[in-house]
């Protein structure tokens, strides 16, 4: 007997747990932290959770046998045989900073390279803290064992690279398994490599995303670019623009945007270090405009560097000349376009923007499954300084006419909605189709056979 059971996902974006169990292998699709639940009791930087127990007491991870490091938990309980990880979204990898360090953390190779760089930039916290498990790389291509299950990654398009959906064969038939995907991307062929797949092999189940359901933007990266490039162009002082470092398609687009409308676009060091790990990625399948080799430059935040990457980084950079300061920036706003997230708004403060200075915000709202931008206060310092605000985005997830057709066209017994807040709209929406949908519940299980 195959059983289904979610522990996380469930009527929220993000915190996806995935329980998937054949005769006595169980694996987890996902392991991520849920933040609407985390915020409920903690705030960063300082209210934060210290061990397991606070997680445990306050019920925002769930007594599952085998998987938690708990202190003086029994060593004779099984353990979960893997832990699979679609991309490297903290609300789809974070919370295996929790589990038992014996399990084996199955993660694409370029998300490796990514946890490798913010294991190095980031705060280390208890629910971010990744460093003592074991992972194990993959490729679109590879076909992992464990215990009765074999499972197939393949490539999806999302607003982060290596990003990956699962088909897990079972003895009751495969399950497809979409993590985080959409199909109207610069990269919609390599989701569409994973549908096609998916549907060769005529799935029961099929366990989606549905993030989309209100205020669904419908635009294209490429009119990102253009739109970002007119407004450039048209602003007469300083361009701040937020958006989420690890989307490399984003800042491919902002990059080329400010290349075209005569501009340098300044990152933030850790930004620099990301984009240094993924230099290693040879198969990342478009090129990244790199430091050093293009026209973008890094800002020392007026703090200075105090962390030893930051002072070695800083160093090498000023040597190539691609180092700036806040003061210089001031001096010529009409030269830079500067990426500013929640943290480095007090720049503001040095740069002092010119009248006919404009701040574009371009990445996802209301919500932000990373949590890098409070709205309400970013509009406070924006009426501070005087800057409109300008939104351009292009979600990282499914479309609900693009979700349609795919589980029209993957056809598969059952459909379960995930990664969503709207999953009744979303079955409504769907409940056309020839596919059962169900929207599930928390710790429930749905078994097959
Ligand atoms: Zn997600
Ligand atoms: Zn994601």
């Amino acid at each position: 007997m195959v059983k289904l059971v979610f522990y996380g996902g469930v009527g929220e974006i993000g915190g996806n747990k995935v329980l998937l169990q054949d005769g006595d292998t169980r694996i987890f699709l996902d392991f991520g932290k849920s933040f609407s639940r985390r915020a409920y009791y903690f705030d960063d930087p300082f209210l934060v959770p210290r061990e397991i127990e606070d997680f445990l007491e306050l019920e925002l991870i769930e007594p599952i046998q085998g998987v938690y490091k708990i202190p003086n938990a029994s060593e004779t309980q099984k353990l979960v045989d893997a832990i699979f990880i679609s991309h490297v979204h903290a609300d789809h990898v974070d919370h295996a900073s929790l589990s038992h360090p014996m399990i084996p953390i199955y993660v694409g190779e370029t998300g490796r390279l990514i946890l490798n760089s913010l294991g190095v930039t980031r705060f280390r916290q208890i629910d971010n803290d990744l460093s003592e498990l074991q992972f194990r790389t993959f490729r679109t291509g590879s076909t992992l064992k464990v215990g009765r299950m074999e499972i197939e990654p393949i490539h999806v398009d999302h607003s982060i690279p290596g990003s990956y959906g699962f088909i897990v064969h079972t003895s009751q038939g495969p399950m497809v398994y979409t993590g985080d995907f959409r199909l109207h991307g610069p990269n919609s062929h390599l989701s569409w490599d994973f549908l096609n797949r998916a549907k060769e092999v005529q799935p029961v189940a099929l366990i989606s995303e549905g993030t989309n359901a209100f205020a669904t933007t419908f635009l294209k990266e490429k009119e990102i670019e253009e739109k970002m490039e007119v407004l450039i162009r048209s602003s007469k002082g300083l361009v701040a623009v937020s958006f989420l470092f690890k989307d490399v398609d984003r800042y491919r687009s902002i990059y080329r945007a400010c290349k075209n409308a005569g501009r340098k676009l300044v990152l933030s060091l850790k930004h620099a270090h990301l984009l240094r790990s993924l230099r290693n990625d040879s198969k990342l399948t478009t090129s990244i405009p790199l430091p050093g080799e293009e026209e973008v430059y890094f800002l020392v935040r007026r703090r200075g560097c105090t962390y030893e990457w930051e002072m070695e980084l800083s160093s090498q950079l000023e040597k190539m000349g691609r180092l700036v300061t806040s003061e210089l920036i001031r001096e010529n706003q009409k030269e830079f376009v500067v990426n500013l997230n929640l943290f480095d708004l007090p720049e503001l403060v040095k740069i002092k923007p010119l009248p006919g200075s404009i701040f574009i915000l371009s990445l996802t709202e209301p919500f932000n499954e990373e949590m890098e931008l409070d709205y309400e206060r970013l509009t406070h310092w924006l009426e501070h300084f005087g800057m409109p605000l300008y939104s351009l985005h292009s979600s990282g997830h499914v479309l609900p006419h693009d979700l349609k057709g795919a589980v029209e066209y993957l056809n598969p017994e059952k459909v379960f909605l995930i990664h969503s807040e709207e999953p009744l709209l979303l079955s409504k929406y769907l409940s056309d189709s020839a596919s059962e949908v169900v929207i599930p519940e928390k710790g429930k299980e749905y078994l097959f056979g």
